[in-house]
C-alpha cells in the first residue's frame, strides 16, 4: 500500500549528503543508510503536515504492540532499519512503509480492521517492502529506464544519478510503483512473518477481501492503484494456508472495536 497524495515537494538537499557509495552490484540503488535517511526525513515532514494520533490512542498502541510481536521474530542482526509506527487521522484506507522502516497507517484502514491478525498481515506485507528494499530497486529501475543507456554507460553515470538523491522530493518516494513481483514477495513475506509471530494468515486474505468490498461500497482504497488483481492474491494466500496444512490459532479480535 502506498500513498499517492503527498505531492508537496521538499528538497532534501544537504540532508542526504551528495553522491554516496552504492552497492557494488547495482550502482543505481540507494544504499541502506540512504534509505533510512530518506525515510526519516519524509516521515518527519508527514508528522508535521498530517494529524498524527498521540501514543495514548488505543489504535497507536495496538499497532505498535502487533509490530513489536512481528519484529521480535525477524532475524536481522546486520540490518540498520529504523522502524517507527504511527497512525494518521484520515479516512483514507491506506498504509505504507517508507524506505528504511518508518511506517504509517491511516485511521480509515485501522478502523476497518477487525482482528490483530488482519493488522499483522498488512504490517508483515509493508515490513517486507522495507526489508527487501523494494523502493530502492524500483528507484534504480526507474533511473535506468529514464537514462536508456547501455550497461557500460550506466556504470559511468551511476554516481551522478545517485547524487540526484540529494534533490529528492517526497513524490519520488510515493510515486514509484512497486512491481507485481515485489507485491507478491511482500505478500509472501507478510504471510511468513505473521505465521512466525503466531498469527492466523487468514487475516491477510480477509484484509484483501475487505478492501475489495470497500471498492463496491464506493470507497476505493488508495492502495488499489498499486494492488491490482486482488482476487488472485486472495486465492494465492488461501492456497498457501491450505498447503501449510496447519491449524492456525483463532484470530484475535481487536479490543478497540466499538470506539
Ligand atoms: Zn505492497
Amino acid at each position: 500500500m502506498r500513498a499517492r497524495t503527498y505531492l508537496f515537494a521538499i528538497s532534501l538537499a544537504g540532508t542526504l549528503g551528495l553522491a554516496s557509495v552504492a552497492s557494488a552490484h547495482d550502482a543505481f540503488r540507494p544504499g541502506a543508510a540512504q534509505q533510512v535517511q530518506l525515510g526519516k526525513k519524509v516521515a518527519a515532514e508527514l508528522r508535521k503536515q498530517e494529524h498524527v494520533l498521540p501514543s495514548s490512542d488505543p489504535r497507536v498502541q495496538t499497532l505498535r504492540r502487533v509490530a513489536r510481536r512481528i519484529l521480535a521474530t525477524i532475524d536481522e542482526k546486520d540490518a540498520i532499519w529504523e522502524y517507527s509506527f504511527d497512525v494518521i487521522d484520515s479516512k483514507e484506507i491506506n498504509a505504507f512503509a517508507l524506505p528504511g522502516g518508518a511506517t504509517f497507517f491511516y485511521t480509515g484502514l485501522m478502523d476497518r480492521l477487525k482482528t490483530e491478525d488482519e493488522l499483522a498481515g498488512v504490517l508483515g506485507h509493508e515490513l517486507t517492502h522495507v526489508r527487501k528494499q523494494h523502493w530502492a530497486y524500483a528507484y534504480a529501475d526507474s533511473q535506468k529506464r529514464n537514462l536508456g543507456l547501455s550497461i557500460v554507460l550506466m556504470a559511468a553515470r551511476a554516481n551522478q544519478a545517485l547524487s540526484n538523491l540529494a534533490g529528492f522530493t517526497n513524490d519520488v518516494v510515493f510515486e514509484l510503483p512497486f512491481s507485481r513481483k515485489h507485491e507478491t514477495e511482500a505478500d509472501d513475506g507478510g504471510f511468513d512473518t505473521m505465521v512466525a509471530a503466531g498469527y492466523n494468515p487468514q487475516g491477510l486474505a480477509d484484509t484483501f477481501d475487505m478492501l475489495r468490498k470497500a471498492i463496491k461500497d464506493g470507497t476505493p482504497p488508495e492502495f488499489f492503484s498499486d494492488h491490482p488483481d486482488d482476487k488472485n492474491r486472495i486465492k494465492r494466500i488461501e492456497g498457501k494456508i491450505k498447503l501449510a496444512g496447519t491449524n492456525f490459532p483463532p484470530q484475535i479480535l481487536i479490543d478497540y472495536l466499538g470506539k
